[in-house]
């Protein structure tokens, strides 16, 4: 049986929001984030913003800069996490196999679904009418044989619509684009490549196995696969979620242990946040580390106990980052994983930690509350640093 992947993610989604809130901001320069005075960074643009070449991620100030005629929202996650809530209940009427990658974002698995929902593309064409027929917003969807090109898919179906790649099509699809159509595949890759004469997939398939490995390690074998629009990973329902991870490419390769304890200290407060959203806790802490050179090492330790607080994990993955950190290489990408999750609470408590419990898991529920008002940046902790 062929499977019928799905990726769909909604277009301009804090920004789709406060059109439904305010129809007014319909068709006009509007771009949502941080405080436009501020130091913050652009976290929607609508597409009238974008013509004037802002972008999610980019500065603030930067942004007031190329589009100093647009209106400039706060943003408030609650309302944002209630329009996702809406979606989802929608989404997981048509399978309870809905992978959610973020608040506008997800995987869904419809494979054998034909017979119950009908050909792929007309579901996907219901699914996107319901949700904007309901919600308000609009949907792109990518319709494919596995997530990585479900994914290429959905960016073609941009803005408003449904697009699908034919299974066996995958690498003949692919081939003329620049190499950068590829999830995963970054400003900073496309650069390198390009002073390889690498420029389209197609370049990129070229390519033998052993010297892509030999460049890039374990991350050329993925490059391999992307190259021919293979990919293996299943779609997990949320409920199951094995692990949770973040990773950020510097915007610059450091040596700077500072620098790079600090964005390990922002990414594993953010990893903790979902943990302890989701009612999990873990059993496992990885680090990874990727050198300009590519070549990419993870570390892991099994805790005695699962945890879920911050200042527990942070000490753990500060720990195997200095005995794995040499300052010889400049680093590229920094990431952690949390895997081993689990509901149990922890049988056993911590006999060196003097803090009563109790006082720990206000903390905890009290930043979590925090942030569920007013974004997750509202409170970070004093050595998180962060880019984004
Ligand atoms: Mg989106």
């Amino acid at each position: 049986m062929t499977p019928i992947i799905l990726h769909i993610d909604m277009d301009a989604f804090f920004v789709s929001v406060e059109e439904v809130l305010d129809p007014s901001l319909k068709g006009r320069a509007v771009i949502v984030g941080g405080n436009p005075e501020g130091r913050g960074v652009v976290a929607a643009a609508s597409y009238e913003a974008r013509k004037f070449g802002v972008h999610s991620a980019m500065p603030i100030a930067r942004a007031r800069k190329l589009c100093p005629h647009a209106i400039f929202l706060r943003g408030a996650h609650k309302r944002y996490s209630e329009f996702s809530a809406r979606i989802f209940a929608i989404l997981e009427r048509y399978t309870p196999l809905v992978e959610p990658m973020s608040l506008d974002e997800a995987y869904l698995d419809l494979t054998g679904c034909e017979r119950l929902h009908g050909p792929a593309v007309a579901t996907a064409q219901r699914m996107h009418d319901e949700i904007r027929d309901r919600v308000g917003i609009n949907a792109s969807i990518g319709i494919a044989a596995n997530k990585l090109m479900a994914k290429v898919a959905s960016e073609f179906a941009k803005p408003n619509g449904c697009f699908r790649i034919l299974p066996g099509q995958a690498a003949r699809f692919l081939a003329p684009f620049p190499v950068g159509t590829l999830p995963g595949i970054g400003p900073k890759s496309v650069q390198q490549f390009r002073r390889l004469g690498i420029r389209t997939v197609r370049d990129l398939a070229q390519l033998p196995l052993a010297l892509l490995e030999e460049m890039y390690g374990e991350w050329g074998g993925r490059l391999y696969e992307k190259a021919r629009g293979i990919s293996r990973s299943p779609v997990y329902p949320s409920d199951e979620t094995k692990s949770i991870s973040r990773e950020t490419t510097l915007e610059e390769d450091s040596t700077d242990p500072r620098l790079l304890e600090a964005n390990l200290s922002y990414l594993l407060e953010k990893a903790a946040a979902q943990l302890r959203g989701e009612d999990l806790r873990t059993r496992c802490v990885t680090l990874k580390l990727r050198y300009s050179d590519f070549k990419t090492v993870t570390r892991s330790r099994t805790l005695a106990v699962p945890a879920c607080e911050d200042h527990i994990l942070f000490a753990v993955v500060v720990d195997l980052f200095r005995q794995l950190f040499t300052r010889r290489t400049r680093v590229r990408l920094i990431g952690v994983a949390l895997t081993g999750l689990t509901r149990e609470a922890p049988m056993q408590m911590d006999l060196f930690d003097t803090t009563p419990h109790s006082t720990r898991e206000t903390l905890y529920a009290g930043i979590d509350r925090i942030r569920g008002k007013y974004g997750f940046r509202a409170i970070l902790r004093a050595t998180s640093h962060n880019e984004e």
